[in-house]
């Protein structure tokens, strides 16, 4: 067993079959042809509180008006709130804008490598961090966002935390154990497209999922009879 009670054989089934499920399922989007870390951190601030459909309608206006962190970051505030347009939640513009302008103060315009670093940037968070540092470097950085939080709570989480603070440091474990050496780039894709395409919120596709017998949700609502709803 390792720190998060999990058996290493469960992870590697985990591991091997949501690999399996990806290599098929995943979805193709503009912002996983890219390694550019500006490109990749405007893709991550869109995408949180929206949708992957609505933001797939703002990225690429957004990058011909701004194709560089130089470019962004020698804007005016008004401009860049302007092309954000209809996306909503404006202090994501904000803060991106201020991250564009620290970056070429503070980094010369190169992105930093180290957590610590990245999450000092306006607006970006521990799984922002996480999605940038794997996405755009390929390091074995966890995320937790709602649909992987959603996910592995389902999956692996036996009994309830005492508390709202112990559930999330023990999901965030959960989350880097997870994760196979060297394959953090490929495996946090496969964990968000799973949570937003087969393990959604509302009615998850039980019945097409590669889980069901090692999924404790699946297990508690079998035994209960209950609907697979909310
Ligand atoms: S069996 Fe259902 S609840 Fe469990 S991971 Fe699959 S879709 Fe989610």
């Amino acid at each position: 067993m390792r720190r998060t009670g999990i058996a290493p054989g469960l992870e590697r089934t985990f591991q091997r079959r949501l690999l399996r499920w990806y290599r098929s399922h995943g979805r193709n989007l503009p912002w996983r042809k890219t390694r550019d870390p500006y490109r990749i951190l405007v893709s991550e601030v869109m995408l949180q509180q929206t949708q992957v459909e609505r933001v797939l309608g703002f990225y690429d206006t957004f990058l011909t008006r701004y194709p560089t962190v130089e470019e962004l970051a020698s804007a005016r505030p008004g401009e860049v709130r302007e092309a954000w347009g209809g996306l909503g939640y404006y202090a994501r513009a904000r803060n991106l804008h201020r991250t564009a302008r620290q970056l070429i103060r503070r980094h010369r315009g190169h992105f930093p490598k180290t957590f610590g670093e990245v999450c000092a940037l306006p607006g970006v968070g521990r799984s922002t961090a996480g999605a940038l540092l794997s996405f755009a470097f390929h390091i074995d950085s966890p995320i937790l966002d709602t649909n992987v939080k959603r996910l592995l709570s389902r999956v692996f989480i036996q009994r309830t935390s005492p508390t709202p603070a112990h559930s999330e440091r023990r999901l965030w474990r959960l989350s880097a154990s997870v994760i196979p050496k060297g394959r953090g780039w490929t495996f946090n894709q496969a964990l968000m497209d799973f949570g937003a395409l087969v393990c959604t919120a509302k009615n998850p596709r039980c019945d097409a999922c590669c889980f069901t017998d090692i999924c404790h949700a699946y297990a508690r609502w079998t035994l209960r009879g209950v609907d697979r709803r909310g």
